[in-house]
């Protein structure tokens, strides 16, 4: 009998899995659905660019028709639950799928760690909607402003996302000459916290260039409509940092629609658990992508864009494998090196074939814009890939 696959999620992970099953299964050996809350793939690692220039979003959202074959069918609709005994995938609007074999790949949601007032107030940045409306509040705050007294921007966290947010409202300050001041905030000792020094230092120094304020070592322990705090515990004094808008970056926890699922997550992230293969505590279910915390050995895979698709690749053809009876793939992440942006330029580090290990300037900028073309290229089309050069 045919199986039935699915894969949820249109992310790196979710889109990158259906081309590599579709590649590898045979005919009649499995039928797949692809379900995903949004018709499209978002390039998400690319998606600060849109803060800057709305017009970027049609480079950025690719169509899932533009992804699929026709053998596939598509369907729309945020994922509820998970019925693991019933092999029932449920959406909200009502859907029942049922599967055979199930990848989950819906990414990871913003940890706001449960600090006083921050989901209220914060922005994140986790899809289209959200660049959108830092966009427009980054706009309207600085119209609001004047040079003496300039609209502020505060971003919380300076690991991948809050970097490349920082760097495209100063893109976007210096393009319309904006009065905005921007204040990038860090609770731990240095941007880009567990990374090697040189690729830490040649952040801070385009991020300084860039005229951003850089706060390390000062956790956010509230905020409310007007400001973030600092400290305020016993025997510590309570600083204040005020804002007109606020971006919050500084973690990724796993998807709450996955909570009352039978699956093993992580007790702190509530990442679902998966062995290198991708499969999980539960029967015929695999993750991959941020969704998951894939073992590798004494580590576990990063939550990147670079593994999500590398991981994608393996676990496609782990699912045909799967249908088909065949022993299933391991997966080891190669990390291949890290490329950065700070608004138009970039810092790329420990970047496979390159000779100097920490470097900026035209290379790394062109590197950024080929990493995401290549993807663009690979998921939907050439012409696509190259269309976007420009733009990323
Ligand atoms: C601003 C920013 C910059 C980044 N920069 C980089 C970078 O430079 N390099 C890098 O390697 N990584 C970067 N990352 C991280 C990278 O984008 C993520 O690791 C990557 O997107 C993970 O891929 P994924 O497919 O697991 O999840 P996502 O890309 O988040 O995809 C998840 C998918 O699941 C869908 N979904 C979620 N919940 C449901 C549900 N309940 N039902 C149905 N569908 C659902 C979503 O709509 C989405 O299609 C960046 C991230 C951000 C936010």
């Amino acid at each position: 009998m045919t199986s039935q696959v699915v894969v949820v999620g249109s992310g790196y992970a979710g889109a990158g899995a259906v081309k590599a099953f579709e590649d590898a299964v045979g005919e009649g050996e499995a039928e797949l659905t692809w379900i995903s809350e949004h018709d499209y793939h978002l390039v998400l690692h690319e998606v600060h660019r849109a803060i800057r220039n709305p017009a970027v979003e049609e480079k950025l959202m690719i169509s899932v028709d533009e992804i699929m074959s026709e053998q596939s069918t598509f369907l729309e609709g945020r994922v509820v639950n998970v019925n693991t005994d019933e092999r029932v995938v449920e959406t909200a609007a009502g859907d029942a799928v049922e599967y055979d074999y199930l990848l989950l790949a819906l990414g990871s949601t913003t940890a706001f760690f449960g600090i006083e007032g921050l989901k209220q107030h914060a922005h994140q940045l986790k899809g289209i909607e959200d660049a959108r409306g830092i966009h427009e509040d980054v706009r309207e705050a600085a119209a609001n402003a004047t040079r003496s007294d300039p609209a502020r921007v505060v971003v919380g966290g300076a690991g991948l996302s809050g970097i490349q947010t920082a760097g495209e409202v100063a893109e976007y300050r210096d393009k319309h000459r904006a009065p905005i001041q921007i204040t990038l905030v860090e609770g731990l000792d240095e941007v880009f916290p567990g990374n090697d020094p040189q690729v830490q230092n040649a952040l801070r120094q385009r991020l300084e260039d860039a005229d951003v304020e850089i706060l390390t070592g000062e956790f956010i322990s509230k905020a409310d409509a007007d400001a973030v705090y600092f400290g305020g515990g016993e025997d510590e004094d309570e600083t204040t940092l005020p804002y007109d808008v606020l971006v919050w970056t500084g973690g990724i926890t796993g998807q709450e629609e996955l909570d009352g699922v039978g699956i093993k997550k992580h007790d702190r992230s509530n990442r679902v658990m998966a062995e290198s293969d991708f499969t999980t505590s539960a029967d015929r279910v695999f993750a991959i992508g941020d969704t998951a915390l894939i073992e590798q050995g004494d580590d576990v895979a990063p939550p990147t864009a670079q593994a999500a698709w590398q991981a994608a690749e393996v676990a496609g053809e782990n699912l045909a494998r799967a249908a088909r009876g065949a022993p299933l793939k391991s997966w080891r992440h190669d990390d291949k090196g890290t490329v950065i942006s700070v608004g138009e330029k970039a810092v790329a580090h420990d970047v496979v074939g390159m000779p100097i290990k920490t470097f900026g300037g035209t290379p790394a900028k062109l590197l950024k814009k080929a990493i995401a073309s290549r993807w663009i290229a690979k998921v939907s089309s050439a012409g696509r890939g190259v269309s976007a050069f420009a733009d990323m």
